[in-house]
């Protein structure tokens, strides 16, 4: 680490913040935060025990009450001012983002800026919750809709996106007026830390938000999930663990919002604009390496421009500059961990002893860090795992198809439902396979659909609840209804 990334590491509270105050866990455990670059530590945070999350969660519970009652105008105040801040200091924050995840600086600040917009778009949707009055069909009385804060809300968070997956929970909710406990990655616990400090900074109420670090999440939460207090639980992360905490949040029939894996398909058709498909493709799977759940996973290309379209994908996928995310020429960091690097590896031999051909990279980079080469996989057959599986690593396995009912048969044949992609220059085209398509969200003609202001989230297995837009509030108001006899 440099001088100067170390003073921007050295900002950050490596502390637990639990009703407005920083403090070490209770038997003072701390868990390091490792560079995925070098594989180096660069600090260790404290290692919440189950005590220490129930504080939080008391914090919470505590603070519930007047905060709902608090004006719309001063949360949407808290709100725009915490955008502001974020933005003023994105470079500093984009270099700590970058030593925690991986990614390179530019992408760190994109997300930085993407985080800071769910703060800007919910300041102002605090302003607009509102009700309804009605007359009653039979005449008779009156109906009275009011929407109240929903209470209490447990998040917990990925490593992928540190900042922008935590925001889009905690800027609707206090928007609100809910209260909540937030539960980072273990991997990526700094970008978070340095989130509450800022929301600290421009005036949130202490119990509001409280966040607790730890290395044991099954254990330090479960107790958070069954508590009676907790009204809400919203996760992003894998399906998997995703299952098992909707199983938890039976037990007091929480409500859940559920943003999970994704396997997302790009569709190009034969009359699309191959180029701008290739550029597409690079944001759809190379923005945060890889490791994104509306990575594109899947290319499935008519097979009258496959050949273009690998050809021209390789080219620019063999160009991109692999390294450490500090490095302001770099465009690909490294992996996660180890474990995540490992899987990439075994997706892709799978994929090549199964007959892909292997374009252009295919392996590990060695020394430190968790590095992989910008892979691009042609005819790949349709046992080939990664067709089925979230890679999550920069690797492009392109298929072909003939006609549209078989790219949209592949297309639908997944578990997931998160995201799907596709080019396209004909209207009616592009309205039958937007409409036959299984996910929460489409791209066409774009490689790219995060946006605070439009509804984030997915169908089937991808989970169930939506971030961002109109929408996204509704996630933490109750409704209520009154019948009023006149
Ligand atoms: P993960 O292993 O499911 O972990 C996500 C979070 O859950 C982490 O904070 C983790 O904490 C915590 N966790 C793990 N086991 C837990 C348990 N038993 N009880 C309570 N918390 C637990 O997922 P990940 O590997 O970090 O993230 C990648 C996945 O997230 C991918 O599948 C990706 O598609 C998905 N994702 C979805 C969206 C979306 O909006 N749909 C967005 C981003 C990512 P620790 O790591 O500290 O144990």
């Amino acid at each position: 680490m440099t001088t100067a990334e170390q003073t921007v590491v050295d900002t950050v509270k490596p502390q637990l913040y639990i009703g407005g105050e920083w403090r070490d866990g209770a038997e003072s455990a701390t868990l390091p935060v490792e560079d995925p670059a070098s594989g180096e530590t660069l600090v260790e945070v404290a290692d919440a025990t189950v005590d220490d999350a129930k504080a939080a969660l008391a914090a919470a519970a505590d603070k519930q009450a007047e905060w709902a009652q608090t004006a719309p105008r001063d949360r949407s105040e808290i709100l725009r001012r915490a955008y502001e801040l974020l933005n003023e200091r994105a470079d500093d924050l984009a270099v700590l983002m970058t030593l925690e995840m991986g990614k390179p600086v530019a992408e760190s600040k994109a997300e930085i800026a993407y985080a800071a917009d769910f703060f800007n778009w919910f300041a102002g949707e605090a302003l607009r919750i509102d009700g309804r009055y009605g007359v009653a069909d039979k005449g008779t009385g009156r109906v009275i809709v009011m929407r109240q804060p929903v209470g209490p809300c447990l998040f917990i968070t990925p490593w992928n996106f540190p900042m922008a997956m935590g925001t889009r929970k905690i800027g609707p909710a206090i928007a609100a007026g809910c209260t909540m406990v937030v539960k980072p990655a273990k991997q990526t616990p700094l970008s978070m830390l340095a989130l509450a400090q800022i929301l600290e900074e421009v005036g949130l109420p202490g119990g509001v938000l409280n966040v607790i670090t730890a290395s044991s999440s099954g254990s330090v939460m479960e107790p958070l999930i069954k508590d009676p207090r907790t009204r809400k639980l919203s996760f992003t992360g894998s399906t998997e663990v995703g299952r098992k905490l909707m199983e938890q949040a039976a037990d007091q029939i929480l409500r859940v919002s559920m943003e999970l894996g994704g396997n997302a398909p790009f569709l190009v058709f034969d009359d699309a604009d191959v180029d701008a498909a290739v550029e597409g493709a690079m944001i759809a799977k190379m923005r945060n390496i890889g490791e994104a759940c509306t990575a594109a996973n899947r290319f499935h290309v008519h097979e009258s421009v496959a050949a273009e379209f690998g050809d021209k994908l390789a080219a620019k996928m063999g160009e991109l500059k692999v390294g450490r995310g500090t490095d302001p020429d770099v465009e690909v960091g490294p992996l996660i961990d180890d474990d995540q690097r490992g899987k990439v590896e075994e997706l892709v031999n799978d994929a090549s002893e199964k007959g892909a051909k292997v374009v252009v990279g295919g392996s590990r980079l060695n020394g430190s860090g968790y590095f992989f080469e910008p892979t691009v996989l042609t005819e790949v057959p349709r046992e080939a795992r990664l067709l089925e599986e979230e890679i999550f690593g920069p690797v492009a396995p392109i298929a072909t198809f003939t006609t549209d009912d078989e790219a949209l048969e592949a297309a639908n044949r997944t578990v997931f439902g998160l995201v799907a992609y596709m080019y396209t220059r004909d209207l009616d085209r592009a309205f039958r396979v937007m409409e036959g398509l299984e996910t929460g969200m489409v791209g066409l003609n774009q490689g790219l659909v995060s946006n605070a202001s439009a509804p984030f989230g997915g169908v089937k297995q991808s989970g169930f609840g939506r971030e961002g837009g109109r929408e996204g509030i509704a996630e933490y108001l109750e409704t209520k209804y009154v019948a009023m006899k006149l």
